[in-house]
């Protein structure tokens, strides 16, 4: 349930603020002692009073004792304190917390408790960047591993290298990944405009390349030809709302946690020249560019109601796309820690992914 190398002060840390939400006894323990202790030295009963007097050492809170030993009693924001010092354990609390994310919405999976206990403790210990890979063998338990990637065999098999950054990995769980992100947008955009007529589970969801009726024209990954010559031209998804004569670039990414607000700029420079060439030649008085970016460990910007507004799209589909990055990296995470040195997963940690991931498409 807790991996033994994740933050401890975490598990104490509500599910609110990006913890796990556990009461600590201990904590509770010595809050009530020097509560009722409190109370007793307060109280100007005389009864109280004789008590107090008698008592030095009789009852475990020695009420009589001046120079009585108070219990250790942590406050939540002495356990936040000590999450961020940690170098490891921090990155992913100082993440969190950048100016430009939505710590809430980043961190309400936690409060949906739908995962299994064994589930929700590898995803924090991902988070944490405690899996045990070469990188983590090399400097933390040094003990003597040659960093290597076991997909790649570049230097560096960390985490922040396995779940967003492995060249091996890219055409495969990567692509995986941002493609069920997409396939959820297109298919809420397809029902919105009743292109398509029923709802199905995303993951069985397969997009048709062009979709069409009298208000809209949905494209999904087709290359867009133009006049002139346009280096990204085949955006994930072009939506042509007819009756407002406007389109609409969709383009998803899946960054690492830092790169949240980065990978977004760069998305909508990406198709500015697109944009342009599409509101030229499709008769549409504009043409929007909308990034719906997800980091790998599911943080969200605050900018992402925003786009979800100029897709007309709820809310409620945030928690749903948060849950792929989570399948993906535990799936990577497995994939990375794993790997035998032909680069090929046992069959146990298959099985293990396939666990994780039926847990989280359930
Ligand atoms: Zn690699």
């Amino acid at each position: 349930m807790h991996h033994p190398r994740s933050s401890v002060m975490r598990l104490y840390i509500p599910r609110k603020c990006g913890g796990r939400g556990f009461l600590n006894a201990k904590n509770l323990h010595n809050r009530e002692v020097c509560n009722l202790r409190d109370h007793f030295l307060k109280m100007n009963v005389s009864m109280f009073q004789d008590v107090v007097a008698v008592d030095k050492g009789l009852t475990p809170l020695s009420l009589g004792k001046e120079n009585w030993r108070k219990p250790i009693v942590i406050s939540n924001s002495d356990r936040v304190a000590i999450w961020k010092s940690k170098e490891l354990h921090g990155r992913f609390y100082k993440a969190l917390t950048g100016p430009d994310v939505d710590q809430i919405t980043s961190v309400s999976w936690l409060q949906f408790g739908d995962l299994f206990g064994e589930t929700e403790g590898f995803v924090c210990a991902i988070m944490d960047e405690v899996i045990k890979t070469r990188n983590y063998r090399k400097h933390i338990m040094k003990d003597g591993t040659l960093d290597i990637c076991r997909a790649c065999h570049r230097p560096g098999e960390s985490l922040r290298h396995i779940v967003p950054g492995c060249s091996h990995l890219a055409n495969g769980e990567y692509l995986h990944r941002h493609n069920q992100v997409a396939k959820i947008i297109h298919q809420q955009l397809a029902l919105q405009y009743d292109l398509i007529d029923f709802e199905m589970p995303y993951y069985r969801y397969d997009p048709a390349s062009v979709l069409e009726n009298s208000s809209a024209l949905l494209y999904w990954d087709r290359t867009i030809i133009t006049d002139r010559y346009i280096v990204a031209n085949r955006p994930d998804i072009v939506l042509v709302d007819r009756s407002v004569r406007r389109a609409i670039i969709v383009d998803i990414t899946v960054p690492h946690d830092d790169n949240l607000v980065k990978a977004e700029k760069e998305k909508v420079s990406k198709y500015l020249d697109l944009a342009h060439e599409i509101t030229a030649m499709w008769n549409v008085e504009s043409t929007i560019i909308v990034p719906i970016v997800v980091s790998v460990n599911g943080l969200i910007a605050k900018s992402f109601d925003q786009h979800l507004k100029k897709l007309s799209l709820n809310c409620w589909i945030k928690s749903r796309i948060q849950k792929v990055p989570h399948s993906g990296a535990l799936t990577t995470g497995c994939l990375g820690t794993q790997m035998s040195r032909s680069g090929r997963v046992n069959f146990f940690y298959k099985f293990l992914i396939m666990f994780c991931i039926l847990y989280l498409y359930c």
